[in-house]
């Protein structure tokens, strides 16, 4: 049975633990005692990320969140309106993704004080997610059993479920000029500032298509008025469901520096990184069927979507972990004004046991 106090005292216990990117200490040990205390062994990899499994009938099924949060995250004091959980205002919530971790541990106590029958699970909770899904990446997943996942790790209403989600490549630039006194002599520099701008203008930018977007994000260079500028560095990204298009855009975007650096005899470094690959499951993959139906199964519609932003997700599907994430409830994420409804906790956590039906 959930119970409904329990969840939210959980929460509330995990949100008050601050707990930043390659921060995470703390909150793990807190969580890491939960399942200790539930009977559940856990082990702790190189990297932070915490695994543990609980045995039973059917299918191993992945349940997964991430335990760092975004800034400002020092001294987080929840106060709790109406049946919403947010901060003070000086401070995110972190419900993205202590809301998803709250819920598992909500969902392993249900199924280790119950008495029915459940599929076996896999629970892991990763590191650094916010800074690039860097947890994920380091975790070695043959130590998986399950070949189906869920995150809990997305907004949005409840019956959310993200089937899709972009790659991501990331740029690094440099743009070499050449130095010269501002004043006396201008003639003899190449000023690299006004190079970078001139790239930077010609590239396609910001949201390119239903499926596709890029940004610059970072420029530094310069380091007085009176010296024409000889460095530059340019870093942005681009992402898209189709790999196609990604490739169009980052080529777009490289493209749009070398000529320019060529135009004006400067000289440019680059770099394109995948940051991730992308995902698209249908409903007829065994896991959306699964969440679809656990859904319906508890009177809640799903909603299919494809969403713009990368999750561990990501790296999970490339392993060959069918995932998806569904909404658990958190809102305003990355903001101070973040919060998450009790109520949604719980029909998640409801959402999730309906998953873990053996049957299901
Ligand atoms: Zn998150």
């Amino acid at each position: 049975m959930i119970d409904e106090s329990r969840l939210l005292n959980q929460f509330l216990d995990l949100a008050r633990i601050s707990s930043p990117s390659g921060g995470e200490g703390p909150v793990a040990d807190a969580i890491a005692a939960v399942l200790t205390a539930l009977g559940m062994a856990v082990e702790r990899d190189a990297a932070g990320n915490l695994l543990s499994r609980l045995d039973g009938v059917g299918e191993p099924l992945l349940l997964t969140a991430h335990m760092d949060t975004v800034g400002p995250c020092e001294n987080v004091t929840p106060v709790v309106r109406d049946g919403v959980v947010y901060s003070d205002g000086t401070t995110i919530l972190g419900a993205d993704d202590k809301a998803g971790v709250a819920v598992i541990l909500e969902v392993l106590r249900c199924l280790t004080e119950g008495e029915d029958a459940h599929r076996p699970v896999d629970v892991l909770f990763t590191v650094r997610e916010e800074v690039g899904l860097e947890g994920a990446k380091a975790f070695d997943t043959s130590q998986l059993r399950a070949r189906m996942g869920i995150g809990l790790d997305h907004g949005g209403e409840q019956g959310t479920v993200v089937v899709s989600a972009p790659s991501q490549n990331a740029l690094q630039a440099t743009v070499h000029g050449k130095m010269a006194h501002a004043g006396a002599n201008p003639e003899l520099g190449l000023n690299a500032i006004r190079v970078a701008a001139e790239a930077i203008a010609a590239m396609p930018l910001g949201r390119i298509d239903e499926e596709t977007t890029a940004n610059i994000g970072i420029i530094a260079g310069g380091t007085a008025t009176n010296i024409v500028p000889d460095r530059v560095e340019i870093q942005g990204e681009a992402r898209s469901r189709s790999e196609a298009k990604l490739q169009t855009q980052t080529e777009a975007m490289v493209r749009a520096l070398e000529e320019r650096a060529q135009a004006n005899g400067a000289r440019v470094d680059i770099e394109v990184t995948r940051q991730y690959d992308p995902y698209r499951l249908g409903a007829e993959d065994p896991v959306v069927a699964l969440v679809t139906g656990a859904m319906r199964s508890v009177g809640i519609e799903p909603i299919m979507v494809a969403t713009g932003g990368g999750s561990d997700a990501n790296v999970f599907n490339a392993a060959g972990v069918a995932t998806v994430q569904i909404s658990c409830g958190m809102a305003e994420v990355h903001t101070c004004e973040e919060h998450v409804a009790l109520a949604d906790m719980v029909s998640t956590a409801r959402i999730v046991l309906a998953c873990l039906r053996p049957g299901a």
